[in-house]
């Protein structure tokens, strides 16, 4: 794997969970049971990502947000906040499709369209993608190397798009670090902080939510994706 040996180092692979592995090397948590990554998907959104910021920079906590192509476009003064504000910024492809159904040149489309988009924005290069609705086959991991990025999964998965409220996020998100924690593990939790479909979706339940686990795993520490690429602790 082109992604195991490139630019980035040495990855922790040994340390990741071995049913990510099934199609191909993925980016998940390593053996860091104290460690956190907020992480939040399908923005920018103003709607609800500029209260998010504010949330994050009380705690003085670094996330990392998945981005729409799409969506940074319309908002590209937004974009430049979550950077400035220290958080990790990857790609989320430019619409959001199911890449599981999509041919290797719409692939191919979707993740260089998104960074670009993020490139044009940032002036950086992105190193980190999450696909849509966790849809992965080899042909989308293959790509996501070759254009020099790692891919990113989830192990605690909140079901926040759903009208749930804050109680019913929360009652997942702490079962799923509590599993983490049991089986050793660092917890990577996907929230959203926007929709998919369009710009201005109601996340706030997403915003309380999070204010509420800064302050629930205040001992633990937040980290951003990339801490857990290159091998340091
Ligand atoms: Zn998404």
């Amino acid at each position: 794997m082109g992604i195991a040996t490139g630019a980035a180092g040495g990855l922790v692979w040994g340390a990741l969970s071995p049913e990510s592995q099934l199609f191909g090397r993925t980016l998940v948590a390593p053996a860091r049971p104290d460690e956190f990554a907020l992480t939040f998907d399908d923005g920018p959104n103003p709607k609800a990502t500029p209260r998010l910021l504010e949330v994050l920079a009380r705690a003085n906590v670094k996330a990392t947000f998945f981005l729409i192509g799409g969506f940074v476009k319309q908002c590209p003064g937004l974009v430049r906040e979550i950077a400035a504000a220290g958080h990790l910024v990857g790609n989320h492809t430019m619409t959001h499709p199911w890449l599981a159904w999509q041919s290797e040149s719409r692939i191919r489309e979707e993740l260089s369209g998104a960074s670009a988009a993020i490139e044009d924005v940032l002036g950086t290069p992105v190193q980190f993608f999450r696909a849509p609705h966790g849809a992965r086959r080899p042909a989308v991991l293959r790509i996501v190397g070759e254009m020099g990025m790692i891919p990113v999964q989830w192990n605690v998965i909140c079901n926040d798009w759903s009208p749930i409220g804050v109680e019913g996020i929360m009652t997942r998100a702490k079962a799923g670090v509590e599993k983490n924690r049991i089986r050793g593990f660092g917890t990577n939790m996907v929230l959203h902080d926007g929709g998919h479909t369009g710009l201005g979706a109601d996340r706030m339940d997403t915003v309380g939510a999070t204010e509420r686990l800064l302050e629930m795993y205040a001992e633990m520490k937040f980290v951003r994706v990339d801490a857990w690429v290159g091998g340091a602790a």
